[in-house]
């Protein structure tokens, strides 16, 4: 018989039910090793094609001048960067609405274009993750912005629609519904039991183990009680923090460790799968923020989204979060 969980993080339910996976086509086979040149002459985001990217609010240097990685503002951005955020221009009973101000960057990660995040050095995860917090950091200096979204689409399957490996950052003017209401369960969680939701979960992993896929002297790695997929994935400090741009350097060096190691996992086990990765945090002004515990989630794209889901904000898991666990634990 499934069984029927719910993350208290984030308030979803979740069916459990490993034994559809046997029933075969819900599951996506691992990513196939598609061939992909190292180049592409018409990518804007292939050496040599900067003007076709030519914005750039960010880059580091590899040791013969050139950029190893660069951020620059997205030509196809869904916010616009210029222009005051007006208040609502009109409200009525079918919604409310504000100018689409904010700021979009894509950030090229490598030269390379067929280079896969598991195959980056370490160092270059951590230029990546430092990117990440110079970004996130940067976006809140503006005062437009109320939310900063930090994510990856890896793949066509994620929703990439360039191949060249990228991530974005977002500034949004509002702070979106969901990001509101999973603050506010942990706000209230506070309220109830003077503890920080997500470090009593931590503390509760840890002590179970069977849900642990890596650790470090700083972070954690787990697949949640109540995955909504198989291979969801977490990553949180284990000491409590809302922000990420304001952690020590020792702590950036231990996420690039960690999501170096997690990443080479994904792969050891999935092949070339898509993945989204997505960084939940509070901005800088919150960064001491009691109830909120920032976080890293990585969802490879294993399982297909359906009506199921999209008409009850339900998930089946076609897999058991234990089961998963013990196998990413082990892979190389
Ligand atoms: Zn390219
Ligand atoms: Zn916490």
């Amino acid at each position: 018989m499934s069984e029927i969980r719910q993350n208290k993080l984030t308030g979803e339910w979740v069916i459990i039910a490993p034994e559809r996976a046997k029933r075969g086509g819900n599951l996506r086979q691992p990513g196939e090793a598609v061939p992909v040149p190292s180049y592409v002459a018409t990518c804007p985001f292939c050496p040599g094609n900067e003007v076709d990217a030519s914005d750039e609010r960010f880059y580091v240097n590899d040791q013969t001048g050139n950029w190893a990685l660069r951020s620059v503002i997205n030509k196809f951005s869904v916010l616009s960067g210029s222009g005051e955020l007006a208040p609502a221009t009109e409200s009525t009973v079918c919604g409310e609405s504000v100018n689409g101000v904010g700021l979009h960057e894509v950030l090229v990660e490598t030269r390379q274009h067929d280079l896969l995040p598991a195959f980056y050095p370490v160092e270059h995860v951590a230029q990546l993750v430092e990117a990440y917090r110079h970004r996130f950091h940067a976006f809140y200096q503006d005062p437009r912005v109320r939310h900063v979204i930090v994510f990856k689409n890896h793949g066509a399957d994620a929703g990439a629609s360039q191949q060249h490996p990228h991530s974005q950052i977002v500034g949004i003017p509002i702070v979106p519904g969901q990001v509101v209401e999973r603050i506010e369960r942990s706000r209230r969680f506070l309220e109830e039991t003077g503890l920080c939701l997500a470090c009593t979960i931590i503390a509760e992993e840890r002590t179970q183990a069977s849900r642990i896929i890596a650790e470090n002297e700083r972070f954690v790695a787990f697949i949640p009680y109540a995955a909504l997929s198989p291979y969801h994935l977490w990553i949180f400090p284990k000491d409590h923090a809302a922000c990420f741009s304001t952690e020590s350097v020792e702590t950036w060096k231990a996420l690039s460790q960690i999501l170096h190691l997690v990443l080479t996992k994904v792969y050891g086990l999935l092949g070339n799968a898509p993945f989204n990765l997505v960084i939940r945090a509070l901005g800088p002004r919150e960064a001491e923020a009691p109830h909120f515990h920032w976080y890293v989630s990585l969802v490879p794209r294993v399982n297909k989204i359906a009506g199921f889901e999209l008409g009850t904000g339900m998930y089946v898991n076609p897999s058991s979060p234990e089961d998963r666990a013990q196998a990413l634990r082990s892979a190389g």
